[in-house]
């Protein structure tokens, strides 16, 4: 069989795996890696109210450390088929490029690291360590059955991981710009303020909420929640929505809300974020203000690994190859590295994002035969050799 970078996410690219389908994909890692020695999991884990999903754990090696690759192979629909240059599932090559859904975002990453891991084995079937797959079905859905339980189950097994690489596309414009050490965390309120209806002609007769609600609000915004951290931007809070729902000119209305949603760096817990919103709150409403404060439950905490030794193989092996030094990031969404980094330091490095839910979704294949080479320096540097 083919172990290039390019055969392999071809192969990937022609399943179709919209989440929650799994449409052979892991079904296809599973032989690939069987075959190269690993022993491999499928595992479905199910949820009231949410598709079942399909999940794969695979482990090549007894010994210690561990190094895990984790990544998924669900993709975003394509959308309007009729405006793909190719078959989003075809796995078609267009001069130096290969198209398709997750080309990028991310059986691409899966392929090289896949790819990686074989040219490591090869070189050095009997090094000391394990190398290990997670593979979730279950990232761009609602997330519920896949990397949570992936790491519980694995647990439950007595699986002990000391170091991850998660391959999302992390670069935003050339293989090379940028390794993410962390991420921020994400916290979402809802404020609604009580005033009392009435007619404009009359407003001593009313208690209009929309300028307390301003008045309030502008709490939250006007004074920067914190300066940012040696790794992390400031914290950011952006007001999203805020709602009235009055259709009459002339009637004051009787309640008005708000929601708003803070991306916050490693100053924060979701904890700590809610006590300073809800003081601010507190301070600007005085005795005068009637409403109500309520966060959504979170568990997109802020993290980061520390540039350790581990992030200096990756972050050398990515130089070697591609001549560019990489910047060590935390910016950007939430990732699947929220939940993986409570059982290990993670490391998350992959293709370059740009098409990624596009229309078009394509990667260059020089970009997969040299990410398939920073992966395999990386297995290189981390299990030295034996002398
Ligand atoms: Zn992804």
């Amino acid at each position: 069989m083919d172990h290039s970078p390019l055969a392999l996410a071809q192969s990937l690219l022609r399943c179709p795996s919209v989440t929650p389908a799994e449409g052979g994909a892991l079904a296809f890692i599973e032989s690939v890696l069987r075959e190269a020695g690993f022993e491999v999991h499928r595992l479905v884990f199910s949820e009231p109210g949410t598709p079942d999903v399909e999940n794969l754990y695979a482990r090549y090696g007894k010994g210690e450390p561990y190094l895990l690759f984790a990544g998924h192979t669900d993709v975003v629909p394509p959308g309007d088929v009729s405006r793909w240059r190719h078959d989003p599932f075809g796995g078609v090559i267009d001069g130096s490029e290969l198209h398709g859904r997750g080309a990028v975002d991310m059986k691409g990453g899966v392929a090289c690291m896949m790819a990686g891991a074989l040219a490591f084995i090869r070189e050095r079937p009997d090094f000391k360590g394990s190398i290990g797959f997670l593979i979730t079905g279950d990232e761009e859905g609602p997330a519920i059955n896949g990397t949570v339980k992936l790491l519980d189950w694995a647990k439950g097994r007595g699986e002990r991981f000391d170091a991850c690489i998660l391959g999302e596309p992390t670069n935003p414009n050339r293989l090379g710009d940028m390794i993410k050490i962390g991420r921020r965390g994400s916290l979402t309120g809802h404020v609604v303020v009580e005033g009392k209806q009435g007619h404009v002609a009359y407003p001593h007769l009313a208690d209009n909420p929309i300028p307390n609600l301003m008045r309030i609000l502008s709490a939250l915004i006007t004074k920067p929640l914190d300066h940012g951290t040696e790794h992390f931007d400031a914290s950011n809070l952006e007001v999203t929505t805020v709602d009235v729902g009055n259709p009459a000119a002339n009637v004051i209305p009787a309640s008005a809300r708000a929601t708003f949603n803070i991306r916050f760096n490693d100053i924060w817990t979701p904890q700590s974020l809610e006590e300073e919103i809800a003081c601010r709150l507190r301070e600007a409403a005085g005795n005068t203000v009637r409403y109500t404060l309520t966060m959504e439950p979170t568990n997109a905490f802020a993290f980061l690994t520390e540039p350790n030794a581990f992030v200096g193989f990756i972050a050398d092996a990515v130089e070697a190859e591609t001549g560019i030094r990489p910047k060590l990031s935390t910016t950007g969404g939430t990732s699947d590295a929220r939940f993986i980094v409570r059982d290990c330091p993670v490391v998350e490095f992959g293709l370059v994002g740009q098409t990624m839910h596009q229309v078009d979704e394509r990667v260059p294949v020089a970009d997969l035969d040299r990410l398939a080479v920073i992966y395999r320096k990386v297995l290189e540097a981390y299990f030295p050799e034996a002398v």
